[in-house]
């Protein structure tokens, strides 16, 4: 059994420049270092957020990020958003994709013809800039799809996960990724753990989605990307193979994915 020392893990989507990480952003990022986090995406939900996710990479070799819009705050999405974005983009080597943009139809926190209006606009882009797109997706995946099947992004990621196999099986067979967080560890998400043992492991990657969804032992508490092994050892038990296995095969995938060499 691989210890964690030995791990070289990817947290491929956390929050690291939200509110909830500013007061002692430092410490957080020296405790998932010091617990074998090699390298994580700082994911931004708003313009803001992007912008100091940006900064963050910028000084630090552990950090990589991605700019965009969540289907919560599209209510404030237009064409000066868009732009906002393609100029940090250019601006930066650190950013790796757009998102996180998506579709949630579980909140609905901003009005749905917002919410598409806003996904199509920046997954397109993902697409003009040949970018993978890191998407959001509750309870909204038959819009979700039918979005992607038209705009055709070169490639893109389910992120946190909670869906059906059978409703996430066309992105798989597209080419397309799904990363797990720690819901899958919590007792009732057996739905996620069964779409986590049809996955290939060539097309998963791990996540926290910190500070949010921490996973078990931690659930509670808030989360952070030391935690991310949980999610590793979640997967590892769900497929029948070690951690270490798991480990090398999210990392290639999200190395490749968000091309972090
Ligand atoms: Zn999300
Ligand atoms: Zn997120």
């Amino acid at each position: 059994m691989a210890t964690v020392q030995t791990l070289a893990m990817i947290d491929s989507h956390c929050h690291l420049a939200a509110e909830e990480m500013l007061s002692d952003q430092d410490a957080v990022i020296a405790r998932a270092v010091a617990a074998g986090v090699e390298r994580m995406v700082c994911i931004g939900d708003t313009i803001e957020e992007s912008e100091r996710g940006l900064r963050l990479a910028e000084k630090n070799d552990h950090i990589f990020c991605t700019v965009g819009v969540h289907p919560h705050q599209s209510k404030h999405f237009d064409l000066s958003t868009l732009s906002r974005i393609k100029s940090l983009v250019s601006s930066s080597k650190k950013v790796k994709a757009i998102g996180e943009i998506g579709l949630d139809y579980h909140y609905d926190f901003s009005p749905r013809e917002a919410q598409t209006a806003a996904f199509r606009a920046q997954l397109a882009l993902a697409k003009e800039l040949n970018m993978p797109a890191v998407i959001h997706c509750r309870e909204a995946v038959e819009d979700v799809w039918a979005i992607v099947d038209e705009i055709k992004p070169p490639n893109l990621v389910i992120h946190c996960c909670t869906e059906k196999w059978s409703d996430v099986e066309r992105f798989v067979k597209k080419g397309y990724l799904l990363s797990f967080t720690g819901i899958a560890t919590y007792p009732k998400s057996e739905d996620i753990r069964d779409t986590i043992k049809h996955c290939p492991l060539e097309q998963m990657m791990v996540e926290t989605d910190a500070p949010y969804l921490a996973p078990v032992p931690h659930r509670g508490k808030r989360n952070e990307p030391a935690f991310v092994v949980h999610v590793a050892m979640c997967v590892a038990e769900t497929k029948g193979i070690s951690l270490q296995e798991v480990d090398e095969a999210t990392s290639r995938n999200a190395v490749e994915f968000f091309s972090l060499r």
